[in-house]
C-alpha cells in the first residue's frame, strides 16, 4: 500500500482530519502509519468565502487564505502526512484490502479514503456512483449532493467527511466531522480503544 490513510480533498473537512491523523503520528499505534492528502484547490468553494462566524478564525478570515495557510501548517506542524497537492481525483476503485485513487496524473493505493470533496453535484468520482444521494439538510432546488453512510462510514475503509457526509453547510461543522472521521481511524488503529489526541501546557 503507498498510504494506510488517504483523504481525498483540502477544504475544511479534509484538512482538519489531516491535522489530527498528523498530530497522532507519535503515539505508538500511529507511527508507522502513512497518512497523505490529495487537493485540487482552484475549483475550490472556498476560494470565494468570508468567514465571520467561526470560534477561533479571526472574523474577515478568507476561504482563499485558509487554503493557502492550511497546507502550510500541515507541512511545518506534521510534516510526515504527504500532501499531493494540484491533482484531480477521477476514479475510486476497491482492490484486496484497500482502494485505488486515480488522479489525472498518478495512481495510489490505499488501506482506507476519505472522501471530503465538498457537497457540489458537480462532482465526478467514478466508482462513488453508487453511494450519492440528494442531500439531506439542504434545499432541495440546490441539487447538492451527499454520500450515503452511517456515521461517516460509507463501506468498511471508505469514509465520507463535510457536507458530502450530510452534514449542514457551516465551516466548524465541516471541521468536526473531519475531526471524527480522523478519530475514528486512530480508535481503529488503537484497537478499538477510544482515542484522541490533546496537546497541553505543561
Ligand atoms: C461563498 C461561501 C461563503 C461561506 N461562508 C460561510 C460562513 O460565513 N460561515 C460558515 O460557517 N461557513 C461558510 N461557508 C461554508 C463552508 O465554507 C463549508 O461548509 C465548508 O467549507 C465545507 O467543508 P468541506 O470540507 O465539506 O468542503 P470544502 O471546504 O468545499 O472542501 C472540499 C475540497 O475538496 C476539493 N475537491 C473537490 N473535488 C475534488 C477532487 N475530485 N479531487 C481533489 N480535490 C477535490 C475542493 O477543491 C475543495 O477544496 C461558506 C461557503 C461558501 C462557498
Amino acid at each position: 500500500m503507498d498510504f494506510d490513510v488517504l483523504i481525498v480533498g483540502g477544504g475544511a473537512a479534509g484538512m482538519s482530519c489531516a491535522l489530527i491523523l498528523g498530530s497522532a503520528q507519535h503515539k505508538s499505534y500511529a507511527e508507522n502509519k502513512k497518512v497523505g492528502i490529495i487537493f485540487h484547490q482552484k475549483t475550490s468553494d472556498l476560494q470565494n468565502a468570508l468567514f465571520n462566524n467561526v470560534l477561533g478564525l479571526p472574523a474577515g478570515t478568507t476561504g482563499a487564505a485558509i487554503l493557502k495557510d492550511g497546507p502550510k501548517h500541515l507541512e511545518k506542524l506534521y510534516p510526515k502526512v504527504i500532501q499531493i497537492g494540484k491533482e484531480k481525483v477521477l476514479k475510486i476503485g476497491p482492490i484486496p484490502s484497500g482502494f485505488t485513487v486515480e488522479t489525472n496524473k498518478n495512481r495510489y493505493r490505499a488501506g482506507k479514503v476519505v472522501i471530503a470533496a465538498g457537497y457540489s453535484d458537480l462532482l465526478r468520482i467514478k466508482g462513488l456512483e453508487n453511494y450519492i444521494i440528494p442531500h439531506k439538510k439542504t434545499q432541495h432546488e440546490k441539487n447538492r449532493i451527499q454520500l450515503i453512510n452511517e456515521d461517516h462510514l460509507v463501506i468498511p475503509n471508505l469514509y465520507v467527511a463535510g457536507s458530502l457526509a450530510g452534514h449542514r453547510s457551516q465551516f466548524s461543522i465541516a471541521c468536526g466531522s473531519g475531526a471524527a472521521v480522523a478519530t475514528d481511524i486512530l480508535t481503529e488503529w488503537n484497537n478499538g480503544i477510544h482515542t484522541k489526541v490533546h496537546d497541553k501546557l505543561k
